[in-house]
């Protein structure tokens, strides 16, 4: 089987490459580094379709703060995921 480990995170700015998961026994390489990039690629994706109001204006800062602390992390697992697993 082959797997594409050489492809990086496609969070912009992300260059840790995509953790793998166990999936029925084999681990396979996941879509992003970690819970936290695929959380943000999310939230983007959704404020990008949310029409532009102060509050979404608000998020779009609180989202490009979180941006630079994923871009400061040393290692993909230095944040965890950003919206809780309830
Ligand atoms: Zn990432």
């Amino acid at each position: 089987m082959t797997t594409a480990l050489s492809d990086r995170c496609p969070r912009d700015g992300c260059d840790f490459l995509p953790i793998l998961v166990l999936i029925d026994g084999s681990a396979l390489p996941a879509v992003h580094c970690s819970d936290a990039c695929a959380d943000f690629t999310w939230l983007e994706r959704a404020l990008a379709d949310a029409p532009s109001t102060s509050e979404t204006a608000a998020a779009l800062e609180g989202l490009a703060g979180l941006r630079r602390l994923l871009d400061l992390r040393q290692d993909p697992s230095d944040i965890g995921p950003l919206l809780g697993g309830e």
